[in-house]
């Protein structure tokens, strides 16, 4: 109990102290187009040796967990210095003896993590974040294991330690013993064998044993990915998050660079369709410091919202789209749009973009589908403002069920309430699939629970025909496909429907998965 309030004590001091860092950074960021740069450099001499002696007065303090707060200064005081020195704050991996390296991290921003794409790590673990953060969302992509929110993994494990990382149960055993080395060497050949296997699945239409056919697309990051989803048997590119092209950098891309990048995926994919998501930023992917400020950024400027008060930005997002429509079949997807004034406000825009590129004599394609993501509770309940005016939907259940159960999926300390079986999550998904489907608007399903083995079946029964997914699931998923029938399913996904108790649900999916 005890621990309890002083946990709690605590993690106040920690919200204070990086606002503080927040708002020291924020400044820098303001004044760093004026010599007042200058004076901050100057100032930063005089900072280090600050926050030297701030830390020897932490080693000297008993409590041990205020003790271990110094973390959070340096974490502070290493933001406020990457902003001085205009560092992104990312340094390649050193290569350690060709031994393979694993990052130990307090927490990691989805732009950090889409970096491991190049630089490989072995692995990462981190002391924060939710299980369906962007980073985590991005490490499920790299298909190396990772485990987010370990919490004091920072403290417990020094540099150079041999690590063994079970991303599959969430468990590092740090310096492991012989055993228990030979033991996860045999794990590891026994996974590896597996995923061969699996790879004989990759050329087979995802058929269900009495007949129905499932698309099974892929979730990308960046257009290097699209190998990555064919080799995994994707028959289309589901979720294209665009936004990855825009971290990481100093200039905006512009809309040439755009237009490349959509186009190489667009013609890797030849012909199949290709699902581009326009940016969405805003949140936990935000371009600029100062967006750091906003008291609660998942609901604030993020995704179609931050698109449509900046429609210059946007305008040449939605040529770049447009001209690559040529190169393959590509969709354009809207995130988070609520409203049917958001709706039209971006149905114009799409339409002055076309207008711009005639204007220049510019080819597209004239039929290209634009479609909206329903991952806002209003959304999904007002259904018909977007099965009228769009062509086709996208379930994005990562949202969906953080906006549904007002829970932050970027919060650990909630993670626990974040639950895909919640019967109000449920009742959205099959009210979302039988709409959209009386009304003939294909509905694709593109969140985590799309790649979820132990949901495939529940997600079929409930009618869904079209999931888009991380490659790294996509055999699984098939398999699993490939050994149900929507007979047996169908029953007992709408039995699941009715059902509040979360034990019966849990055994009832249970026995969908048997
Ligand atoms: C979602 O919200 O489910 C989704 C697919 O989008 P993102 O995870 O990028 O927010
Ligand atoms: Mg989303």
């Amino acid at each position: 109990m005890l621990q309890a309030t002083t946990d709690v004590r605590f993690d106040r001091t920690q919200r204070h102290l990086h606002t503080f860092g927040d708002l020291l950074v924020r400044q820098i960021v303001q004044e760093s187009q004026t010599d007042q740069a200058a004076r901050h450099v100057a100032q930063l001499r005089q900072g280090g040796a600050q926050c030297v002696a701030m830390l020897e007065q932490f080693d000297q303090i008993e409590d041990a967990y205020l003790r271990e707060r110094r973390g959070d200064v340096i974490q502070v005081v290493e933001r406020v210095m990457k902003a001085l020195l205009g560092h992104p704050g990312y340094a390649p991996p050193q290569t350690n003896g060709g031994r393979k390296l694993i990052l130990v991290a307090r927490d990691l921003s989805p732009a950090d993590v889409v970096q491991f794409k190049q630089h490989h790590f072995a692995s990462f673990i981190t002391d924060v974040g939710g299980t369906t953060s962007h980073t985590a969302v991005v490490a499920r992509s790299l298909n190396i294991p990772s485990i987010v929110a370990l919490h004091h993994a920072r403290q417990l494990i020094r540099e150079d330690e041999l690590l063994i990382v079970d991303g599959t149960m969430g468990v590092v055993i740090v310096d492991p013993d012989s055993q228990a080395l030979a033991e996860y060497q045999l794990k590891s050949r026994e996974f590896g064998l597996e995923r061969l296997k699996l790879k004989r699945l990759r050329n087979m239409r995802a058929t269900t044993l009495d007949g129905f056919t499932v698309e099974l697309h892929a979730n990308i990051e960046l257009p290097e990915d699209v190998g990555q989803a064919k080799e995994n048997g994707a028959t289309g590119i589901g979720l294209f998050r665009s936004e990855f092209l825009f971290l990481n950098r100093s200039h905006l891309p512009d809309e040439e660079e755009q237009f490349t990048a959509y186009r190489r995926v667009a013609e890797d994919m030849a012909g199949l369709p290709v699902t581009i998501r326009t940016y969405d930023l805003g949140a936990d992917k935000d371009l600029e410091e100062s967006q750091r400020f906003i008291t609660n950024p998942a609901l604030g400027l993020r995704a179609i919202r931050l698109c449509l008060i900046e429609p210059e930005r946007f305008l040449i997002q939605l040529r770049a789209l447009l001209r690559a429509s040529r190169y393959g079949k590509v969709n354009i997807l809207i995130p988070m749009l609520a409203s049917s004034r958001e709706l039209d406000q971006t149905l114009a825009l799409i339409a002055q973009a076309k207008q711009s590129l005639d204007d220049d004599g510019v080819p597209y394609d004239r039929e290209v589908k634009i479609g909206g993501m329903i991952e806002v509770p209003a959304a999904a309940l007002a259904l018909g403002i977007f099965t009228r005016k769009l062509d086709f939907l996208s379930i994005g259940t990562n949202d969906l069920i953080q906006y549904t159960l007002a829970v932050d999926r970027t919060d650990d300390a909630v993670a626990h309430l974040y639950d895909p079986l919640h019967p109000a999550v449920l009742s959205l998904l099959a009210h979302v699939l039988k709409t959209a489907g009386k009304a003939r608007v294909p509905v694709a399903l593109c969140g985590e629970m799309a790649g979820d083995l132990a949901l495939t079946r529940l997600l079929l029964g409930l009618g869904l025909r079209h999931y888009s997914m991380h490659s790294a699931h996509l055999l699984d998923v098939k398999q699993r496909i490939l050994q149900s029938s929507v007979a047996l399913v169908k029953p007992l996904a709408l039995r699941m429907l009715r059902e509040n108790d979360p034990d019966r649900l849990n055994m009832l999916l249970g026995r969908l998965n048997a």
